[in-house]
C-alpha cells in the first residue's frame, strides 16, 4: 500500500517501530499529489522542500534513538485561513494574496510541538464563506467522488486533500458547518468542537462567536488523535476555554452501552433526500443492536436557523473584516486620490461577491436604527435554539440525524442559483449556533451515482468525548459500507 494511504494512527505506529520512514511517506503524499492536484485542486500551496527537509531531519532523530513528540512526522494539510509562519496564508482572498503571516496560529504551534509536518496549504470559500469552495477566488475544489461535484464547504480543499489521500489528515474551520459539510460530501470524518475548545488565535475571523478549528480525518480514531493535541486554553484568545482536556483516544474504545441517543423530528423532514433518510436510518438502528438507547426528540426553534445564523454571521463579518483596508495586509490600490478612495477601492476590488454581499448584509443589519430590529432579535433567537438543544440534552446524551439535508451537488449549481448554496447547512447550523460539538461520519453512499452520505452526532458542550466514542462504534458496525474507496481514474482529466 502506498504509504501516503495509511491512516494516522496506524502511520504514527509504523514510524515508530521505524518499519517505514517519513521521507518516504511525503514522498509518496507528493506524488499523489502530481498526478491528481492538476484535476481536484485541493491545495493552494504545497510545502514540498520544507515537509521534505523536515521528515528528513525526524528520520534522522528517530535512526538515532531521541525521544520523539507524539505526532513526529505526520504530514498534516492546514486550511489556508490559518496563520502559518512564513506561509503564504490567502484566505483564498485577492485580499490577503501575497499576506506571509510573521507567526503560527495556536493550533499551528501545538502541531509543530508535537511534531506534525506541515505538507501544504488548502483551498476554501474566500474567508470561509460558502458550502461549496466555488467561492474561493482562485480555484474550484473538486469531489474525488465525481468530478462534476463540489466537495462541500469551506474546508473543501481541506476534505479533498484527505479523501483524495494526498493527506494523512487536515485541520480546518467550522464556523456554520464548514468542517462537518466536506467531510460529508467526501466520505470522510469532521469533527467541530465546542465553541472554544480550540484557540483561535491565529485563526482569520469569520464570525467570531462561532469560529472554530476542526479536525478532518479519515477515520475516527484520527480525529481523536489531533483533538488530543490541539485542545486546551490559550492565554492568546480570550474565548478559550479552561476545561480540561481528556485522552480521546482512549475513551474512544469504551462502549455505548451507557448512551442514550434523541433523533430530531425535524431532521428527517421531507428537505432531507430519501437516500440520505434511508441511509441514516440504517445506522440508526445499528446504534441500537450496538446497546444505544434512542428516543425521538424536537428541536422546533431550528427552523429560524437559516436568518438567525445568517443574519449574526454577517454582522460579525462586517465588523470583523473592516481590518481590510489596504492599510496592515495585503492588497492595497495605489491608484487612488485620497485615504476613503484608497480604502473603496482596496476592498471592492479585494473582495469577491460573496464577501461584499455579507458585508453590506451585515453592515446594514448593524447600523443605527436597525440593531434592535436585526441583531439583537437574532440573539434572541440563538437563545431560543440553544434552549431547544439543552432541554433535549436533559433526556438523551447525544442526536444523531443526516448532516447535510442532500447529497454533493454539482459543481456551478450557485451560479444559477444563489440561495441555493446555503441548502446543506439546515442541520449543522443550529449546532453552531448553540456552540456545540459536531462530527461527520459517512454512513453509507447512494446507489445511481456513488457518493457518499454523512452522518452527524450532536453532543452536549465539551462532551467531545462521547461524540468521539460513539462515532468510533459505529465506524466500526460500518466498516463493510465504508470500505470503499474513489477510483481516481480522472487523474488525466484535466480540471
Ligand atoms: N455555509 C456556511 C457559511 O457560508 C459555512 C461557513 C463556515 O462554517 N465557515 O456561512
Amino acid at each position: 500500500m502506498p504509504l501516503n494511504e495509511l491512516k494516522a494512527v496506524d502511520y504514527l505506529k509504523l514510524i515508530r517501530k521505524r518499519e517505514i520512514s517519513v521521507e518516504q511517506t511525503v514522498k509518496d503524499i507528493l506524488k499523489q499529489i502530481d498526478r491528481l492536484e492538476q484535476t481536484l485542486k485541493a491545495y493552494l500551496y504545497i510545502n514540498r522542500e520544507g515537509a521534505l527537509q523536515e521528515a528528513k531531519a525526524i528520520d534522522k532523530k528517530i535512526s538515532s534513538g531521541e525521544d520523539i513528540p507524539p505526532l513526529a512526522g505526520l504530514p498534516i494539510a492546514i486550511k489556508d485561513n490559518i496563520c502559518t509562519k512564513g506561509i503564504e496564508t490567502t484566505c483564498a482572498s485577492k485580499m490577503l494574496k501575497g499576506f506571509i503571516p510573521p507567526y503560527d496560529a495556536t493550533v499551528i504551534k501545538k502541531i509543530k510541538e508535537a511534531g506534525g509536518i506541515i505538507i501544504g496549504k488548502n483551498n476554501l470559500d474566500e474567508f470561509a464563506m460558502g458550502s461549496s469552495t466555488e467561492n474561493s477566488a482562485f480555484q474550484t475544489t473538486l469531489n474525488p467522488w465525481d468530478i462534476t461535484r463540489v466537495p462541500g464547504g469551506s474546508s473543501g480543499g481541506s476534505a479533498a486533500a484527505v479523501a483524495a489521500h494526498e493527506a494523512l489528515i487536515a485541520i480546518g474551520t467550522d464556523t456554520g458547518g464548514s468542517v462537518r459539510i466536506p467531510a460529508s460530501f467526501c466520505g470522510i470524518v469532521g469533527l467541530k468542537p465546542t465553541y472554544g475548545r480550540v484557540s483561535r488565535y491565529g485563526v482569520i475571523p469569520y464570525a467570531s462567536s462561532m469560529d472554530n478549528v476542526g479536525v478532518l480525518g479519515k477515520v475516527v480514531e484520527d480525529t481523536a488523535l489531533l483533538m488530543n493535541i490541539i485542545c486546551g486554553y490559550d492565554d492568546y484568545d480570550s474565548t478559550s476555554a479552561d476545561t480540561p482536556v481528556p485522552d480521546f483516544l482512549l475513551s474512544c474504545r469504551e462502549g455505548i452501552n451507557d448512551l442514550k441517543f434523541g433523533v430530531p423530528r425535524e431532521f428527517f423532514g421531507p428537505q432531507v433526500d430519501i437516500e440520505i433518510k434511508e441511509k441514516v436510518k440504517e445506522a440508526i438502528n445499528k446504534i441500537e443492536q450496538m446497546g444505544g438507547k434512542l428516543e425521538e426528540i424536537s428541536l422546533p426553534y431550528s427552523e429560524y436557523s437559516f436568518p438567525t445564523y445568517y443574519l449574526i454571521v454577517s454582522a460579525e463579518a462586517g465588523s470583523g473584516l473592516a481590518r481590510f483596508d489596504g492599510v496592515q495586509y495585503g492588497l492595497r490600490i495605489e491608484d487612488n486620490d485620497n485615504l476613503e478612495d484608497m480604502y473603496k477601492k482596496t476592498r471592492s476590488k479585494g473582495f469577491g461577491a460573496e464577501v461584499l454581499y455579507r458585508i453590506i448584509m451585515g453592515t446594514y443589519a448593524l447600523s443605527t436604527g436597525n440593531y434592535d430590529d436585526y441583531y439583537l432579535r437574532a440573539q434572541k433567537v440563538r437563545t431560543l435554539i440553544r434552549k431547544d438543544f439543552e432541554n433535549a440534552f436533559r433526556k438523551v446524551d447525544l442526536l444523531v440525524c443526516p448532516t447535510s439535508p442532500e447529497l454533493p451537488f454539482k459543481k456551478g449549481r450557485q451560479q444559477k442559483d444563489l440561495l441555493a448554496q446555503f441548502l446543506p447547512d439546515a442541520h449543522i447550523i443550529p449546532v453552531s449556533l448553540a456552540g456545540l460539538p459536531g462530527l461527520s461520519l459517512n454512513c453509507g453512499f447512494s446507489k445511481k451515482v456513488q457518493l457518499p452520505i454523512g452522518l452527524q452526532i450532536i453532543g452536549r458542550p465539551f462532551e467531545e468525548e462521547k461524540v468521539l466514542r460513539a462515532a468510533y462504534n459505529l465506524e466500526i458496525e460500518l466498516k463493510e459500507v465504508n470500505s470503499v474507496q474513489p477510483n481516481f481514474t480522472f487523474n488525466s482529466v484535466s480540471g
